[in-house]
């Protein structure tokens, strides 16, 4: 079945002030598939948190196009749920709003949060960001979009949000996020795309593993070469280094050592991570 993008953002340019104009977007484009995550990573101001804004409409100032199938949700850093009602008053709440009939028991488990009277100001921060996909069902989101969900999360808590948004993917709910916790999103995401200044510098396909880094003290021209008689494929190179896809009907240890017996000096060979994607990206280098 061909995949359906459920948000498509071509082109939005978001600038903040009158005068000294802060260009925070700067013509982005990316779509995101029905049932898939992907996540915005980058530096503090790449314009992550202004990209959500812009999807989810909490901004409307923008040159631009976003297209949503269905309604989105945020789940912002700071919380916005009702802080002196319980969950099931909260999620009943925003269901009434769109005029809604849900069960709350249902959605509560699906997010993993079975509580009785517990009002959300003494919340944990994994609790908080529950009840804020908890929300979204409610509303009957079709897409979660979550800034820093991550943060401020103690490693049990972060399984727990990994295991609710990688099965409400299955259900066919879609995520956009923005977080700086490369480990958390390489077990959530499909698809990341590195923003630098408000302009996408990198994409990454995580659906496509089996990428391998290979570093060379010398001859990464002939590397290169003999990589591609073997049937890799190239995706990036850098000094001393190369990125490649290796042929499936080869096994490492075959690629390398056809290397070294054609004389290169291979200096270690490692799987390509979201952390070694962001030295190169933002570092230029993969120390
Ligand atoms: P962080 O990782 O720190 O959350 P970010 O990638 O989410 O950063 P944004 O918060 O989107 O980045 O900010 C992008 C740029 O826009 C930055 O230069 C920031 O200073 C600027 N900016 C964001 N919000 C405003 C605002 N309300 N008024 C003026 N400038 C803003």
């Amino acid at each position: 079945m061909a995949s359906t993008n459920e948000i498509t953002v071509e082109s939005i340019v978001k600038t903040y002030g009158l005068r000294h104009k802060i260009v925070a977007i700067d013509n982005v484009s990316l779509s995101v598939e029905h049932g898939t995550c992907t996540s915005l990573v980058g530096p503090n101001g790449a314009g992550k948190t202004t990209l959500l804004k812009v999807v989810s409409g909490l901004t409307n100032r923008y040159q631009g196009k976003v297209s949503v199938n269905g309604r989105v949700s945020l789940s912002p850093e700071v919380s916005v749920n009702f802080q002196f009602m319980d969950a099931v008053e909260n999620i009943l709440y925003f269901s009434k709003v769109v005029d809604r009939e849900i069960d709350p028991t249902d959605i509560l488990k699906k997010v993993n949060l079975l509580l009785g009277k517990q009002q959300v100001y003494s919340y944990s921060k994994g609790m908080k960001r529950k009840l804020d996909i908890a929300r979204a069902l409610s509303l009957g989101a079709k897409s979660i979009l979550m800034d820093e969900p991550f943060d401020g999360l103690d490693p049990g808590a972060s399984d727990d949000l990994v295991d609710i948004i990688n099965s409400l993917k299955k259900e066919g709910v879609t995520f956009l996020v923005s977080s700086h916790d490369l480990h958390r999103l390489t077990d959530i995401s499909d698809k990341v795309v590195f923003l630098k200044k408000g302009r996408v510098c990198g994409l990454r396909d995580l659906r496509v593993r089996n990428t391998l880094i290979a570093n060379f003290m010398e001859n990464s021209v002939l590397a290169a070469d003999l990589l591609e008689q073997m049937g890799c494929t190239i995706t990036n190179t850098g000094k001393g280094e190369l990125h490649f896809i290796p042929d499936p009907r080869l096994k490492t240890w075959e690629i390398i050592g056809n290397l070294i017996s054609n004389g290169v000096k291979v200096t270690g060979v490692y799987n390509e991570t979201l952390d070694s994607d962001y030295r190169r990206i933002y570092h230029g280098n993969l120390d």
